[in-house]
């Protein structure tokens, strides 16, 4: 067995002890394999090992692995949307995770109807309203719904977090609850259903599945330690 099949091997065990834990269903946990920085070989191993959804945070790096790659893989956007990389990232990609604005999430809608797509996306929520991160302060995301919910070509699925640093993955659980009481809330003030919650990666996504997580993003677990540090990366 190779080492990328062995640690999913072993990931799929924790996200079946953290349903159990949880009462919850393991189907309802999708393990995405974050191959950023990683090559094409590494993302065929996983691939090779049963592993069909794949993560990827930039256009430029993922068209030319995702091209490499049999067209049964199913990619999402997990990175910073760029304004004038949305068309390329929605010929490449199935769900983009982080759409932070009305203003994004407009311009994303119109490209989607000329292209004829149907994109499923995340609102990301900047939950510890930190400067350096990305994502709908609470406050906006709610007077933004209402113009978000008009766009006629996003599928908004759910919504989408990632937690202030923190020493140990307890203390990303209340970043993680919070979340989904952002979403209980958006749920009933606007009478829409958010099923998916896009939180937790490879340090704490045992404790993301147990507040609700559906989308775990799992990079450095799967495929090993990434040459520069993963907070440069996130936005
Ligand atoms: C890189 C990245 C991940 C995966 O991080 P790991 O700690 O390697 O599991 C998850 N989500 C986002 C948004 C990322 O950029």
């Amino acid at each position: 067995m190779s080492e990328v099949a062995g640690n999913l091997s072993a990931i799929a065990g924790k996200i079946s002890a953290a349903c159990l834990r949880a009462g919850r269903d393991v189907k309802s946990v999708e393990l995405i394999a974050v191959s950023k920085t990683f090559p094409v070989g590494s993302v065929r191993e996983a691939f090779e090992a049963g592993q069909l959804q794949f993560g990827e945070s930039k256009v430029q790096e993922a068209e030319p692995k995702i091209a490499a790659l049999p067209g049964s893989l199913h990619w999402h956007f997990i990175g910073r949307v760029q304004r004038n990389k949305v068309r390329k990232m929605l010929q490449n990609f199935e769900v983009i995770h982080a759409i932070d604005s009305l203003r994004l999430a407009s311009y994303t809608d119109e490209i989607a109807g000329e292209l004829g797509l149907f994109p499923k996306v995340f609102l990301q929520v900047n939950v510890g309203r930190e400067a350096s991160k990305g994502g709908f302060e609470p406050d906006v995301l709610r007077a933004e719904m209402e113009g978000l919910l008009k766009l006629e070509r996003l599928e908004i699925i759910g919504l989408m977090c990632i937690p202030p640093a923190g020493p140990d993955p307890e203390s990303a659980r209340p970043w993680f609850a919070l979340l989904r009481e952002i979403r209980d809330a958006l749920e009933i003030e606007f009478g829409v259903i958010l099923p998916a919650l896009s939180m937790g990666m490879s340090g704490d996504f045992g404790v993301a599945i147990e507040e609700g997580s559906t989308h775990v993003r799992v990079g450095s677990a799967i495929f090993g330690k990434r040459s520069y540090r993963v907070d440069e990366e996130l936005g």
